[in-house]
């Protein structure tokens, strides 16, 4: 798998940020809008570990030249999204220390988002979280579209604690989390207990009670590394 060259190509293009594929003019931003792309396939899942991205191949898929394509990839790189492999770079992969540092962060800045949003959260921005909670119960036939709710549930949450850095922080934190394969919502019980998990954030949130809703956000990510890991090292 790894040696396979990029394929794909049409379907590349229609992760482009912008429609129909079309292409900012000047180098930086024509670099920015590479960049944009490629990260849109890795959090869609478009590539996986180990999957070779050559830069002639992203040239030729988005109709661009080498020199932006080379200056997004090396950004890829230096977030961690890709990595030098004996032949060249790859999509990243995750070992379990990797994982067990980054939930240990996700911890505490998901803890500080919630702390955050029943301090700030505007009554608009609470209620739209009930909307996505109730939205997150109706998923729960499909854990694809669960993990996609849940994604939303905790950005309304990133976005109702009104801070810009916490914010910033997060989003970086996410680019490691989308090279984890697969999402825990397929691990037995995970769905309703997540449920569940989030409710009782959001009723803390709802009644400002700050050191609750953080508390709570704390052992929802110590809950979903446990279910990680299971589903990652489970060998029963
Ligand atoms: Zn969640």
């Amino acid at each position: 798998m790894a040696d396979q060259p990029l394929e794909r190509p049409i379907d590349l293009l229609d992760l482009a940020p912008s429609p129909n594929g079309t292409k900012p003019a000047g180098r930086t931003s024509r670099a920015q809008w590479v960049y944009e792309t490629l990260r849109a396939a890795i959090h869609r899942h478009h590539f996986t570990h180990g999957d070779r991205i050559r830069e002639e191949d992203v040239a030729r898929s988005l109709g661009v030249s080498r020199t932006p394509v080379r200056e997004a990839l090396s950004r890829l790189q230096s977030r961690g999204l890709l990595e030098m492999a004996p032949g060249g770079l790859v999509i990243a992969a995750l070992a379990r220390p990797q994982i067990m540092e980054l939930y240990a962060m996700r911890e505490i800045l998901e803890g500080s988002a919630a702390r955050f949003a029943a301090l700030k959260a505007s009554q608009a921005e609470i209620d739209s979280l009930y909307r996505i909670h109730e939205a997150f119960d109706r998923a729960r036939e499909s854990a694809p579209r669960m993990a996609q709710v849940n994604r939303d549930f905790h950005q309304g949450i990133y976005e109702a604690g009104h801070n810009r850095y916490l914010m910033r922080t997060l989003d970086e934190l996410h680019d490691a989390l989308t090279l984890l394969p697969s999402t825990t919502f397929t691990v037995t019980g995970r769905p309703v207990t997540a449920l569940a998990e989030h409710g009782a954030i959001l009723d803390a949130i709802n009644a400002r009670d700050a050191d609750r809703a953080e508390s709570l956000a704390r052992d929802h990510i110590a809950h979903a590394l446990k279910a990680r890991l299971e589903l990652m090292f489970s060998y029963a």
